[in-house]
């Protein structure tokens, strides 16, 4: 093949591929015009996830009769005049490439009304070319419907995912846009049900209660900063009892635009340093506004990054503002000490001066805790679930041989003692044994809980009162698609609003658990990676039951309760590794002691 100029067709849909990568980016071209126009009233429409249609309607300016057909021309925009307009942009959209771009890959039937005009158009599309234009009558606004997107595209259509994917990018997407916006109404409708609605109220606070739910948004609080300064930021930051297992709920909007910046999210998890467990991070909406000449908006072709003048001033904004917000928050933490809980505890038991009910919780007073998850065996072979014996003076008792020593891979341990309240320190044969009490735990749970799954179910409990959970807007339809699943390993889930559910059973060991934390660390994993495959999704599940159903380290075991661990550790068939491929213990042989100790 010769060089030539490509056809002006082909040249479209390579430049759309740029702009339309998805549903989802039809949608916030769509959504970024309309704002753009000043609505205040948004609504998004969309069959099959936006493949078959995405409908956008909007009470905005409107287009001119006379220049709605030029909307759809490739650098056709209202929004910036001349190179220099570049270095200022206070619109959202700028490159005049959406419009054209969309109606290359798709349907367009575009019916607006400008405002100072009497009549409306509506203008039809079919792969980019004008099929059809006349006057029809409309209130002031703009409506866009996209039908049949990547119709003729079939190498983008291929490289589309599973309705529900497409979809969750899209819930997100709307559920940005509103949490940026508080002041316009943002509607969001699937399939002719309205899923998610915020109030167009101007306050923030009001879009958090309906994309995450009151009890998420009680667990917020307000980041302000000087509204002198130049860099202004501004939104709302989780306390430390509202966590997320990755950084992906921490949303960025860099002057009303949600951008992805890992450096800036960076900044947000540094204001959380010390506050939060390892591996945990915060949920935060953050708006940072400043001056239009001190950003590059003109970066990607979506527009989803951006680049600052000056990125460290950014970076400590966010990070002193958010820092501060959670300071005014937070109570001033107890008596710090460097020594771990239970020693703290132990000395505040043995000192008069110290009243042992400074620590309701103490490790020490074993009769508050709670029943350790599947130890209802235990008390059945006569071992008491809670014992009030001293705890570091234990019996160097041997355990009784355990009847299944032969054919489990663990040798009969004998128990020593507890180190740092997270270890057992047992003797075995072959030396020393250190089993992590929190892995070795969660191994026997995820042994039962598959066992009795491949018996058909896992044992339900039902609740006394249905527990009412509100998840993300944008996780409510994932979590919808698998309570069929859920149900075969003892939950019983039904929708009940938007994207509230009621939880009416759970396995039952997960008695005492916090249902409704667990329920949306549930949806959390599922929304990692892609577990299709029913079995896939329930082992996932059944994973995250087990985890939080193990006894914690930090727990203050007594010598009957680790004998009775040990020798459920023992009955296992893979003992030791947790379900997660972590080791649940560490040996340490006779001879590599004599080695070490040069004897
Ligand atoms: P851009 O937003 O970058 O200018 P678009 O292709 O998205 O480019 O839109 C082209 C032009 O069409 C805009 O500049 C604007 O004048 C007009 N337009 C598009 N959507 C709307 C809308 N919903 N309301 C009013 N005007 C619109
Ligand atoms: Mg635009």
């Amino acid at each position: 093949m010769g060089i030539h100029i490509l056809p002006d067709t082909v040249v479209a849909r390579i430049a759309a591929g740029e702009v339309v990568e998805r549903p989802a980016s039809v949608v916030k071209e769509l959504v970024e015009n309309a704002i753009d126009a000043g609505a205040d009233d948004i609504r998004v429409e969309c069959l099959e996830s936006g493949k078959r249609l995405i409908r956008v309607t909007d009470n905005g300016s409107g287009i001119r009769a006379d220049e709605a057909a030029l909307a759809f021309q490739h650098h056709a925009t209202s929004k910036l005049r001349d190179a220099e307009d570049l270095s200022h942009i206070r619109s959202l959209g700028f490159r005049g490439e959406a419009l054209a771009s969309i109606a290359a890959v798709s349907q367009v039937t575009c019916v607006t009304r400008h405002r100072e005009e009497n009549s409306g158009t509506l203008l039809r599309l079919d792969g980019g070319k004008i099929t059809h234009q006349e006057r029809v009558g409309r209130p002031p606004g703009t409506t866009v419907t996209v039908e049949h997107l990547f119709a003729h595209v079939p190498a983008r259509l291929k490289f589309l995912k599973s309705n529900q994917t497409e979809r969750s990018h899209i819930d997100n997407l709307v559920t940005r846009y509103a949490l940026a916006y508080p002041h316009i109404r943002f509607t969001l409708i699937h399939e002719g049900r309205v899923y998610f609605q915020s109030a167009g109220s101007g306050q923030l606070r009001d879009v958090l209660v309906a994309a995450f739910g009151g009890e998420e948004a009680a667990q917020m609080v307000p980041i302000a900063s000087d509204p002198l300064a130049t860099i202004t930021v501004s939104g709302f930051a989780s306390l430390p009892s509202l966590d997320h297992a990755n950084r992906s709920r921490i949303l960025l909007f860099v002057n009303g635009r949600p951008v992805q910046d890992t450096r800036l999210a960076f900044a947000v998890i540094q204001a959380y340093h010390t506050l939060l467990t390892t591996g945990r991070y915060p949920v935060a909406v953050v708006l940072v506004q400043l001056p239009p000449e001190e950003v590059d908006v003109n970066v990607h072709p979506a527009k989803a990054e951006v680049r600052f003048r000056d990125a460290d001033a950014v970076f400590s904004a966010v990070q002193r503002s958010v820092r501060r917000a959670l300071l005014d928050h937070l109570q001033p933490p107890e008596a710090p000490s460097a020594l771990p809980e239970a020693w703290r505890a132990q000395l505040a038991a043995t000192s008069p001066a110290a009243p042992t009910d400074a620590q309701p919780a103490s490790p020490l007073q074993p009769q508050a805790q709670p029943p350790i998850p599947g130890s209802e065996r235990w008390e059945r072979v006569g071992i008491a679930r809670q014992s009030s014996s001293g705890r570091w003076s234990l019996p160097a008792a041997p355990a009784p041989p355990s009847p299944a020593a032969s054919s489990s891979s663990l040798p009969a341990l004998r128990i020593l003692g507890q180190l740092a309240t997270t270890y057992i320190l047992a003797e075995g044969p072959e030396g020393l044994y250190l089993i992590d009490q929190h892995a070795a735990h969660e191994r026997i749970l995820w042994e039962r809980a598959m066992a009795q799954l491949d018996l058909g179910q896992v044992p339900s409990q039902a609740l006394l009162d249905p527990i009412p959970v509100t998840v993300p807007v944008s996780s409510a339809h994932l979590l919808e698609t698998h309570l069929e699943t859920l149900r075969a390993i003892g939950f019983e889930i039904e929708r009940f609003g938007n994207n509230t559910f009621l939880v009416r059973s759970v396995p039952a060991i997960m008695f005492q658990d916090d249902i409704a934390a667990a329920i949306r660390e549930i949806v959390a994993d599922l929304e990692e990676g892609d577990a299709v495959l029913q079995r896939d999704v329930e082992a996932k599940v059944l994973r995250r039951v087990c985890k939080r159903m193990a006894i914690k380290a930090g727990r203050v075991l007594s010598l009957a309760e680790m004998q009775a661990l040990v020798r459920d550790l023992e009955q296992c068939e893979s003992p030791r590794t947790c379900p997660h491929g972590r080791p649940t213990m560490i040996h340490i042989s006779v001879a590599t002691l004599a080695n070490e100790f040069k004897r």
